[in-house]
């Protein structure tokens, strides 16, 4: 044809494509087929789609493409953390984190190029908002990684913790979870998605049935700072959000994560831990210190060890699992809230 009416079928959900299947007089189960082969084979052109017959694929190929993202840049930490950076077929870029721990493989997904939350303390924020990734632009980061890794291993957990609210993008980030429990058979028990607290549609997402585990980036104690450092607060503050986390129907054996970034001579006193373990009261918490990642420019700066120690042993004392976050590649930037993609 070459109109210029090519479409990316990769953008299509499945109902979509089953559609578009249909205008070219072809079985609506030509959409399953496709989708088969991208999310579990890894087909990366319709060539590879050897279920349609050649006259469909030379036809398809006249009309469509498969998108998927371009490596640009492969940084690997000296703990073995990798960061990528890809290009998007707009030409944004995104990043993306692959972090081994034990036996575990856990790849840090962006959910938008940018973000608009603001954050005082995270560089991501100081680039702005761009535009929302598309669900397929989500998944494609695990397919592209998954590419990269050893063939015998195998990506086991994803975070939804790069660049970008998820909430905030909310049809694609969900939709985008049904291809990674579906299609990529990850179970949600391996897929968390942090928030810096949209508080409606953390709600909607539990009452839509994204039982994922939940991970809120608390970082304050006191709605005075925390509407400082994280503007979000303004609009739903401390209450409405912890509320909003003692309601969550989350199931009997698991816990709500609170991210709780230490910056020095701001957050990390003693008296912050004792707020803290009082805010938590009631919720099923486990808590995730980070210390603060430097970055150029940046106004906050790091505690010191002992400092972070005695925050976890006051908060470990009001019984809550603490847990103080290794930081794993911070010498590539890729360490949390230093995710900006060059921008
Ligand atoms: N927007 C979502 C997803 C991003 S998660 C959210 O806010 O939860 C990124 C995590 O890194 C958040 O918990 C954030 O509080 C933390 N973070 C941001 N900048 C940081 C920095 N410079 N050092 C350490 N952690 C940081």
């Amino acid at each position: 044809m070459g109109d210029g009416h090519v479409v990316d079928l990769k953008a299509f959900s499945e109902v979509q494509l089953a559609a578009f299947f249909k205008t070219l007089k072809e079985p609506a189960f030509r959409a399953k087929q496709f989708l088969l082969r991208v999310y579990t084979k890894k087909a990366v052109s319709i060539d590879d789609i050897t279920e349609f017959s050649l006259p469909l694929r030379e036809h398809l190929k006249g009309i469509s493409f498969i998108s998927s993202l371009q490596t640009v840049k492969r940084l690997e930490s000296t703990d073995g953390t990798r960061k990528y950076l890809f290009a998007l077929t707009d030409g944004q870029t995104v990043e993306s984190v692959l972090i081994e721990d034990d036996e575990r493989l856990t790849l840090c997904v962006s959910s938008q190029v940018g973000c608009a939350m603001g954050c005082r303390f995270c560089l991501t924020a100081t680039g702005g908002f761009k535009r929302n990734l598309k669900a397929h632009e989500i998944c494609d980061q695990i397919l592209s990684v998954s590419r990269d890794i050893e063939p015998e291993r195998k990506i086991t957990n994803i975070v939804l913790m790069g660049m970008g609210e998820p909430l905030s993008n909310y049809e694609e980030v969900t939709h985008a979870l049904k291809i990674m429990t579906g299609w990529l058979n990850i179970s949600k028990r391996r897929i968390t998605l942090s928030t810096a607290g949209l508080v409606p549609e953390l709600e909607r997402l539990y009452s839509d049935g994204f039982r994922v585990n939940p991970a809120i980036s608390l970082n304050a104690t006191t709605d005075d700072l925390r509407s400082i450092i994280m503007p979000v607060n303004r609009k739903y503050n401390l209450k409405t959000l912890l509320s909003a986390c003692r309601r969550l129907p989350i199931p009997e054996r698991r816990r709500i994560t609170f991210e709780y970034v230490l910056l020095k001579g701001v957050n990390d006193s003693p008296d912050d831990a004792v707020r803290l373990v009082k805010l938590l009261k009631g919720i099923r918490a486990k808590v995730n210190l980070i210390p603060f990642n430097e970055f150029d420019g940046a106004n906050y700066k790091r505690p010191s060890d002992a400092a972070v120690l005695e925050f976890q042993e006051i908060v470990a004392q009001g019984h809550i699992s603490v847990f103080i976050r290794k930081s794993k590649g911070r010498d590539i930037l890729a360490a949390c809230g230093q995710l900006k993609a060059g921008y």
